[in-house]
């Protein structure tokens, strides 16, 4: 199967659009979303549908539990928690009630995914480094991890019990080491390029592929600011952090 693996939307339908297209270009036999559909972007409504109808599995993300109340902001800083704010009142009972009810995890066999870590998935921790990456390992026993949260593009392998982190554009995986791959950020990438960001994962061929796909971040800005989301959340869309 070639899986595309898509995460943090954040309610940027000019990014995901771009993204769908790509993803039909080169020909997928499935797309799995690591959560965060809503939240920062100013099109909460359209991304939710759009993940809805093209996705085989979408994950709850942190933004996303917010948004319809499962979550607290509690642990949001106050940019996010307006931007939350304005995305609760901005959708609709039928986003909320899809929101809702997306699990934490995915399993497809031999490869699974989650928002945030597979050691405690509703507590929304960060994975930045080896040692973080090494407790994920330890969580569950699947070869290939997928997840998102820090919409920042990297690779953990470990072999022999050393954690190693690599940030690569393509990589062929071996059966002899395993992978945490977080998949970077359609909506809102924080890798200083400015670009959609996500992954093909071919289970056949044994291979990833980060791909990077530009979009209309001008236009996604003019959404944002023609709303009270704080304008910062647009500004940075430009410089991809
Ligand atoms: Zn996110």
């Amino acid at each position: 199967l070639r899986n595309a693996i898509i995460s943090d939307v954040h309610g940027n339908i000019q990014a995901l659009e771009a993204v769908i297209a790509a993803i039909k270009r080169l020909g997928v036999d499935q797309v799995l979303c690591l959560g965060d559909v809503v939240g920062y972007g100013a099109r909460p409504v359209e991304c939710v549908t759009l993940v809805w109808e093209t996705c085989r599995s979408v994950l709850l993300g942190n933004h996303d539990a917010a948004a319809t109340g499962r979550g607290s902001v509690e642990d949001f800083n106050p940019v996010a928690k307006s931007a939350i704010e304005w995305t609760r009142d901005a959708i609709t009972d039928r986003e909320s009630g899809y929101l809702e009810g997306l699990p934490y995890l995915f399993n497809g066999g031999g490869y699974a995914g989650t928002h945030s870590t597979f050691s405690d998935p509703g507590a929304w921790k960060y994975v930045f480094s080896s040692l973080d990456a090494a407790v994920e390992f330890k969580a569950t026993g699947e070869e290939i991890l997928f997840y998102g949260h820090t919409h920042y593009p990297v690779v953990f392998t470990l072999e022999d019990r050393r954690v190693v982190s690599q940030r690569i554009s393509e990589l062929d995986l071996s059966p002899h080491q395993r992978y945490i791959v977080n998949v970077g950020s359609v909506g809102q990438p924080r890798d200083g390029n400015p670009d959609a960001c996500f992954v093909i994962y071919d289970n056949a061929a044994q291979r990833i592929e980060y791909q990077r796909v530009p979009y209309n971040v001008r236009s996604a800005q003019r959404d944002i600011l023609e709303t009270s989301i704080p304008r910062e959340l647009a500004l940075r869309l430009s410089i991809g952090r």
